[in-house]
């Protein structure tokens, strides 16, 4: 029987560090602390840490039996060992930039990564691209980031409405991303001033059926946006509570006929990358609204992207 994972970063094993306890911690200083430590990691020795963890990591994924999966990969780290692992599914190069003057160089390199691993696809294993979140890609970005994925046919993910920091950003640009954005970062982008899931959608991004991860902060018209659009969602519970990001609607999800997955999200989130630990939490985190059986049905399914 197939066993799905639709979500890790492989390569931020060593940022276990950072992974918060049951208590919890709130989404922004998360990322930020998470950000600030991988920044000073670099070079060689980042390099040893990256292959370490995802040596590390395909291997528990062969002990836990999986057989598909998707991962996230800003370095690639992870494109030959996933290529080489007998797992199916899709590595996705990581986009992201805030500012303007940025676009031109990150979008250059990764356009390198995809070419030059996507000529070595192969065993059900393929390249793809991610656009980081709605609040760290710049506008301009977003538009010549999807026009690569669509002129290249690439695989597409995203990160969106995942924390209500976003949430509160992207429709009302208040709470701590917006004071993040507009006074740390020098306001590189207006708030769009529309649900994350709308303004992915007026960027067109819905119209290329990306794998949506988290999808937390929605509602129920957000959903038949994402029906309506032959999307499909991730939901990786573990990591929600440890940022305090909340409940996913899976039940609107399933309502509306959406394709929904389980992924573990990284290490630096969720406590190990063992989807069947996953799926006991969503057990009990949908409990009395969602059935096991429907929950285990989210992981017994290869990948339909
Ligand atoms: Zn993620």
């Amino acid at each position: 029987m197939p066993l799905t994972n639709a979500h890790t970063h492989l390569e931020l094993g060593w940022l276990n560090e950072v992974c918060p306890d049951e208590n919890g911690r709130d989404f922004l200083p998360w990322l930020i602390d998470l950000t600030e430590r991988w920044n000073k990691m670099a070079g060689c020795y980042a390099q040893v840490l990256y292959h370490k963890a995802v040596e590390s990591a395909i291997q528990s994924l062969h002990d836990a039996g999986v057989t598909h999966l998707t991962d996230i990969s800003a370095t690639a780290a992870s494109m030959k060992p996933l290529l080489e692992s007998g797992l199916q599914g899709v590595i996705y190069v990581e986009l992201l930039g805030y500012h303007s003057t940025e676009i031109d160089r990150r979008l250059n390199m990764a356009r390198y990564l995809v070419n030059e691993w996507r000529a070595q696809e192969r065993g059900g294993m393929r390249i793809g691209l991610t656009l980081h979140t709605p609040f760290t890609v710049h506008p301009a970005l977003w538009k010549r980031g999807l026009e690569f994925a669509r002129a290249e046919a690439l695989p597409l993910c995203i990160h969106v409405a995942e924390s209500p920091a976003e949430y509160d950003w992207a429709l009302h640009n208040r709470g701590p991303i917006a004071d993040y954005l507009n006074d740390l970062m020098g306001m590189p982008f207006a708030s769009p001033r529309k649900t994350p899931v709308q303004y992915l959608e007026d960027l067109g991004a819905l119209e290329l059926k990306p794998l949506l991860i988290h999808g937390v902060q929605v509602d129920e018209e957000d959903v038949k946006r994402i029906a309506a659009s032959g999307s499909s969602v991730v939901h990786c519970p573990r990591s929600n509570q440890r940022l305090r990001c909340g409940r996913m609607p899976l039940e609107l999800y399933l309502k509306h006929d959406v394709p929904v997955y389980l992924g573990t999200d990284s290490l630096a989130s969720a406590p190990s990358l063992d989807i069947r630990e996953e799926v006991e939490d969503a057990v009990a985190l949908h409990d009395g609204i969602v059935s096991r059986e429907s929950i285990e049905a989210l992981v017994n399914k290869p990948l339909g992207i």
